[in-house]
């Protein structure tokens, strides 16, 4: 019986997970909901040199998934959403220093407008020489709201004024706030992008899915170790697809691996709740009422090893 519990367990952890990571502001004290300091900055990478994890081109990950390649465990990738000043100005330097590659993610009308605040043209040319340069839309808007010929444009708009700046065509994107349903996705899949990031807490396996991939948030001071153990809980899920009419949340629907037999649900704004699984069905009648506009249900099996949708009202 031990012997049969053991192999269960042990066939969850079976896959090699690498880590994509997001950063978006660097030294800059003033937004310090957005900001890793540059002490902090150099200890997660000195974690990563001290601990055997190697950084990665983006690219490199996005390839071996292609080819339905196992990705080495310690593989992580840098990702920079919104090309804000201070990341030329502070991070950059560090990034340079330690010789690690990263994908940043422009905010094409910041850049095109001159905003303060956020890098020019010529700056983002030459951080282009350290790393891939990603898309990241062209007016940052919560595309879940927006129509589908809207999202279309937003993104045709986008990846013109990158290819006229650049040369080339982008074929990363990055979803702006980390927001998406399935219009937004079939809006975005047109374009052929090679990979599509989220921002979903998890980790990268050979069954991840290069049009979803999973990136975990690094803001403020972190356990980088602790981040590290997030992986990606296989899951199909059948509901909540999208935000409920009337702010009820009544049942969450998903499909798990049948060895598991219970599971941790967590909706934002409410507290952890443990959930019978049945021959890998879960199917709760939860009725939550939710009170925030960005709602992400998450399931898991120990906090670490999660899946989870997000849903925008
Ligand atoms: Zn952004």
């Amino acid at each position: 019986m031990r012997v049969l519990l053991l192999l269960a367990i042990s066939y969850l952890y079976v896959l090699a997970n690498a880590h994509i990571f997001v950063y978006h502001r660097f030294g800059d004290d003033k937004h310090a909901s957005t900001n890793t300091t540059l002490q902090e900055l150099e200890k997660e990478f000195q974690y990563f040199n001290d601990n055997g994890y190697k950084v990665v081109k983006i690219e490199e990950m996005i390839k071996k998934l292609n080819q339905k390649e196992k990705i080495p465990d310690n593989w992580v990738a840098l990702t920079i959403d919104d090309s804000y000043k201070s990341f030329y100005t502070n991070g950059l330097p560090i990034f340079k220093k330690y010789n690690f590659p990263f994908t940043l993610a422009v905010y094409v009308k910041a850049t095109e407008k001159n905003y303060n605040d956020f890098m020019n043209w010529d700056e983002i040319k030459e951080s282009a020489k350290y790393g891939t340069i990603a898309l990241h839309s062209y007016g940052h808007a919560h595309l879940t709201h927006l129509s589908p010929e809207a999202i279309y444009k937003d993104t045709q708009i986008a990846f013109d004024k990158y290819e006229k700046e650049l040369g080339y065509k982008p074929t990363i994107y990055v979803y702006p706030y980390g927001e998406y349903d399935e219009k937004v996705f079939n809006e975005i899949k047109k374009f052929n992008f090679d990979a599509i990031l989220n921002q979903n807490s998890g980790s990268v396996n050979e069954l991840s899915n290069v049009l979803d991939i999973n990136r975990i948030a690094l803001v403020g001071n972190v356990n980088i170790k602790q981040k590290l153990k997030y992986t990606t809980l296989e899951a199909t899920w059948m509901e909540p697809k999208e935000y409920p009419k009337d702010n009820i949340l009544k049942r969450v629907v998903a499909k798990v691996d049948p060895s598991i037999k219970s599971i941790k649900l967590y909706v934002t704004g409410d507290v952890w709740r443990d959930i019978k699984v049945k021959n890998g069905i879960i199917d709760e009648i939860v009725n939550i009422e939710l009170k925030k506009e960005r709602v992400r249900v998450i399931l898991s099996t120990d906090y670490y090893h999660l899946t989870s949708q997000i849903i925008i009202k």
